[in-house]
């Protein structure tokens, strides 16, 4: 099945938002493997969406589109693809119920122009939109299917993952494409190439990708055999073969981010954390706290910016301040042991560096970064000299804070 992706929206192509629709669709198709053939970026102009949908139709089997399904008079979509289609749109009143309903519960009013969402082109499918109001369209024509799903991404993510998944791989059948994702962090992507790179050698069955982020560097494996079970086979004795080599670096096998990772082992081990944080000015908490259930083992977080507050609120002897700096070893130490202190947690985690771009000096330059973390009994400090912009200095620092909580339980720290 071939699949053509068009993205409608002036913003898009003026770039004032960055498409990041198609490279989710894309994705997905691709792991039932669906070639994408083609992606199209239209502004909002009925003419030029009726072409785009012809010409899509012409040279594929599967069109998605998203974007313009609102209900403002910017959003066109429906509309083309009446005319595309050479369909009336017929009025359906259970879907204006539905729209109706979702004001209610948000204790709205629902203003006239949103009747317009319950506008479906004749003989088209609606598909529910959980999240927002403008439901999908789906039309299967002449063994061709047309989806329409909207421009809000958690609303597209939801719909596609719901209703199009579902239904596309009744069509495809059985996919003989195997995808894994083996995530590493605290190893640049050259080491790690290095470290594998002779399994990597005349590989014809398995493709491998490195795909490096500021958060670690993604390894993605696939493979596309006779067989989905032959593909599976291929993949884990590869994968199997990368875990000897470089397992410790490995925090998931799949889309799992490093915070779901670590919480899932706070849990698992019943300890509780707290952290303590300057550069990163909360960073490392938010991303915490981004996991549901994650009160069930963090206890609090502290931004403590100031030397003030690393004395007043975390017990920071000034004496440390004074001779070492808020930027040390000896400060990092003793914030994750004044916040694991006040806390009466487990695990303190504290953070303190120069995140940049001014107040490095020769001796500590921008970009340094102390992470401590310690237990009951000890203390442990990692030294880091991350880049020179502050942004992604302050991710890193909170990438590299969580990684070693999990290598602190991977007994890295005794
Ligand atoms: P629309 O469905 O065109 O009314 O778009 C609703 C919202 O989704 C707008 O804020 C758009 O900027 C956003 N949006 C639309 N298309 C995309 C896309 N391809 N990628 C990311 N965001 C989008
Ligand atoms: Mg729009």
């Amino acid at each position: 099945m071939k699949a053509e992706i068009i993205i409608i929206g002036d913003e898009i192509l003026y770039g004032l938002t960055l498409d990041t629709n198609s490279a989710f669709i894309a994705e997905k198709l691709g792991e039932l493997g669906i070639e994408i053939s083609y992606k199209t970026a239209i502004g909002d102009e009925v003419k030029k969406i009726v072409e785009a949908i012809h010409s899509a139709q012409r040279r594929v089997d599967l069109v998605i589109v998203t974007g313009g399904l609102g209900p403002t008079s910017d959003d066109l979509t429906v509309k083309a693809i009446a005319k595309a289609f050479k369909k009336n749109l017929i009025f359906h009143p259970e879907i204006l119920k539905k729209i109706e309903a979702r004001f209610k519960t948000r204790g709205i009013e629902m203003p006239k122009i949103n009747q317009n969402q319950a506008l479906i082109p004749q003989g088209a499918k609606a598909l529910e939109n959980q999240l927002g109001s403008a439901p999908g369209i789906l039309i299967e024509e002449d063994k061709k299917i047309f989806i329409a799903l909207p421009g809000v991404p958690k609303e597209m993510k939801a719909m596609l993952e719901q209703e199009v998944i579902p239904l596309l791989k009744t069509k495809v059948g059985k996919t003989k494409i195997v995808h894994r994702k083996l995530r590493t962090t605290g190893i640049i992507e050259s080491k790690l190439y290095e470290k594998i790179q002779d399994l990597l050698k005349d590989l014809k069955e398995i493709k491998v990708a490195f795909l490096p982020s500021y958060l670690g560097v993604d390894l993605r494996l696939t493979a596309n055999l006779k067989t989905s079970s032959k593909s599976k086979d291929v993949i884990t004795q590869l994968e199997d073969k990368i875990k000897e080599r470089i397992g410790g670096f490995i925090y998931s096998y799949d889309e799992q981010t490093l915070e779901e990772v670590v919480g899932r082992i706070l849990k698992e081990n019943k300890r509780t954390l707290s952290v303590a944080e300057s550069c990163t000015g909360g960073l490392v908490a938010a991303k915490i706290t981004n996991i549901s259930g994650s009160s069930d083992y963090f206890e609090r977080g502290v931004v403590s910016y100031s030397n003030q507050a690393k004395m007043e609120i975390l017990g920071v002897p000034k004496e440390l301040l004074d001779k070492f700096g808020a930027v040390s070893q000896e400060v990092a130490l003793a914030m994750a042991q004044g916040v694991r202190k006040i806390s009466k947690t487990d695990l303190g985690l504290s953070v303190t560096g120069i995140a940049g771009p001014t107040g490095g000096t020769p001796e500590k330059p921008v970009g340094l970064i102390y992470i401590a973390l310690a237990d009951v009994n000890k203390g442990w400090v990692e030294k880091f000299i991350f880049g020179q912009d502050r942004m992604i200095n302050r991710e890193r620092t909170a990438q590299a804070a969580l990684n070693i909580v999990r290598l602190y339980f991977l007994g890295k720290y005794k």
